[in-house]
């Protein structure tokens, strides 16, 4: 087993493998298994192209041909930063062939997200875009190179779209790599039971860890989502939020879609106009919506004039659904509304499609796997009485035993018998059917954008005017929660302006979505019982403001 993280105790593994729940399948080989049946079927369509599954195939491996001649090989982590476009498919599959491993990022993630993930991963390259939602990708590109040179490593740069004068490697170069040999690309030493991708976990305390998925694991949670959810050849997937996402990648999302042997439509956003006139263009039959969404295309729905009749499916997880939200996504669209709930780490829940309407509008579903274990505990780790409330402990044939090298994190995130503490507060029905309650993690969810408050304090307290910070979620109508953090000014040194923390924390090179929308100063943190900082009591606070 890898020095790196820890995997599944080989009992557990054999057992996995046995009851066919590891198919012993690398993600190279099933892409040719899926391209072999149906070759000319439509594989991904974007704003610009439409890809078959033998034209996936074929341009994965003329860019893995390429990778492999800028001296990208086998075991090597490479950090995917592209937006919802068919290069996303064709190089994460071309690292696939290679052996190597993508490591996804976020669209809008910047420089100190992606400093910490070069870093975190010893990525060997970078592959990004050119210009995306007006931010210049090349320069985050400058930027890593340096960070990276100053750590003594090379980081090849990869652009999709225009290079420009820089010192980076544009995607067309890659597929027609001259000389390159094709079958230099393909790999098949690569066991099922290796690292497949790194994908960056939601964090709690410290910086976001990273979270290994194996070609096993990922490639059963792409095929049994893809069963639980419906999907088939015919099967016409929107992705509307970023393909990076673990939810839109493989729950069922791409991945899912593909095992099934349907068609990926990548919205290049998520705007009504964009999503409804795909859905009509491409008949679209399932997609996935966080609740944000889901509540904003139901009003446009109701405006009139949407054609949502090809829509079967429509997925809605990430964060809680509100029921009365719920009970509206069915109708408006003419479709079934299934709950998705669960994590990157693994563990995934669907309702089925056919539960009664009760169960699919209140709950978020069962654990998809019969070899889900869960258990619902108290504080102390005693298992509660069905029906109450308690931390979800989980492990199972895809849920990680431990994130990439954090050893020290891995020993509290995990119980000693290897399940993982999700930090969600949950209530288990009778029919096995999940709840999701609450949090006891200290984590914001942002509409599905996960936010951990450490990340967020430890760059304000940078700020020369602020002592203490505490971040933390105020309850929002449309988000759920928003992020907002109370301040402790430095004495002597006046007060710190909102506006001025704001470009503090953007100049860091901080993601937008994880910047506080809202701020109090404070002359004291409220403290607990047990002298730490009370966000619950700084919440009302805000709230009340
Ligand atoms: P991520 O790894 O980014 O998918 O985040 C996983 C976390 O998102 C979970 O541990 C939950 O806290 C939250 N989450 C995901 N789906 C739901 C849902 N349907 N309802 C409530 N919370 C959810």
């Amino acid at each position: 087993m890898s020095k790196d993280w820890p995997g599944w105790p080989t009992e557990d593994a054999e057992r996995y493998q046995q009851a066919g729940w590891w198919a012993g399948e690398t993600f190279s080989a099933a892409l040719h298994r899926w391209a072999a049946r149906r070759p000319d079927h439509v594989a991904v369509v974007d704003h610009r192209r439409r890809l078959t599954y033998a034209d996936l195939v074929s341009e994965s491996e003329a860019v893995a041909a390429g990778l492999a001649a800028h001296g990208v090989g086998p075991g090597d982590r490479v950090i995917l930063q592209l937006p919802n476009v068919a290069e996303f498919l064709t190089l994460w599959f071309a690292l696939q062939h290679l052996g190597a491993v993508p490591v996804h990022a976020m669209p809008a993630h910047r420089t100190a997200e992606l400093e910490h993930l070069a870093d975190l991963a010893d990525a060997r390259a970078y592959v990004t875009t050119d210009v995306h939602q007006g931010f210049d990708h090349r320069e985050l590109a400058d930027h890593l190179v340096a960070a990276r040179a100053q750590a003594g490593r090379a980081l090849l740069v990869v652009v999709v779209g225009e290079v420009g004068d820089r010192a980076a490697t544009g995607y067309d170069q890659l597929r027609t790599a001259d000389g390159a040999d094709r079958a230099s690309g393909v790999r098949t030493e690569t066991s099922s039971r290796d690292l497949a991708l790194l994908l960056l976990s939601g964090g709690t305390t410290g910086l976001p860890k990273l979270i290994p998925r194996t070609h096993d694991d990922y490639l059963y949670n792409a095929r049994l989502s893809a069963e639980r959810c419906g999907m088939t050849p015919d099967t016409v997937f929107l992705a509307a939020l970023p393909v990076a996402f673990n939810f839109s990648w493989c729950c069922p999302g791409a991945l899912g879609t593909l095992s099934a042997g349907g068609t990926v439509v990548l919205a290049r956003d998520p705007s009504p106009d964009t999503v409804f006139d795909l859905i009509v263009a491409e008949r679209v039959t399932s997609l996935t919506l966080n609740p944000p969404l889901a509540g904003l295309f139901v009003e446009e729905i109701g405006f009139g004039g949407r054609d949502t009749s090809s829509v079967e499916v429509v997925n809605v997880g990430s964060a809680r659904l509100p029921d009365d939200v719920a009970v509206t996504v069915g109708p408006a669209f003419g479709a079934t509304l299934q709950q998705v709930y669960g994590m990157a780490e693994g563990l995934i829940c669907y309702t089925h499609l056919d539960d009664p309407e009760g169960l699919v509008t209140t709950t978020q579903g069962v654990p998809m796997s019969p070899g889900d274990e869960v258990r619902v505990v108290d504080g102390e780790g005693r298992d509660v009485a069905a029906g109450e409330p308690g931390e979800l402990l989980t492990r199972g044939p895809y849920t990680l035993r431990g994130y990439w090298r954090a050893d020290e994190h891995n020993a509290v995130a995990f119980t000693p018998d290897g399940y993982y503490r999700t930090g969600d507060l949950v209530r288990r029905l009778e029919t096995g059917h999940l709840i999701v309650v609450g949090r006891v993690k200290d984590q914001i969810n942002r509409g599905g954008e996960k936010i951990a408050p450490a990340e967020v304090e430890g760059h304000l307290v940078t700020h020369p005017q602020v002592d203490v910070a505490a971040v933390f979620g105020v309850p929002d109508p449309l988000y759920g929660e928003r992020v907002a953090a109370a301040v402790r000014p430095v004495p002597g040194q006046g007060e710190p302006d909102p506006a001025t923390l704001v470009a503090h924390l953007r100049e860091r090179g901080l993601a937008a979505y994880k910047v506080p929308e809202r701020f109090a100063v404070v002359d004291d943190m409220p403290l607990t019982a047990v002298a730490k900082i009370d966000k619950a009591a700084l919440r009302e606070r805000v709230t009340r403001q």
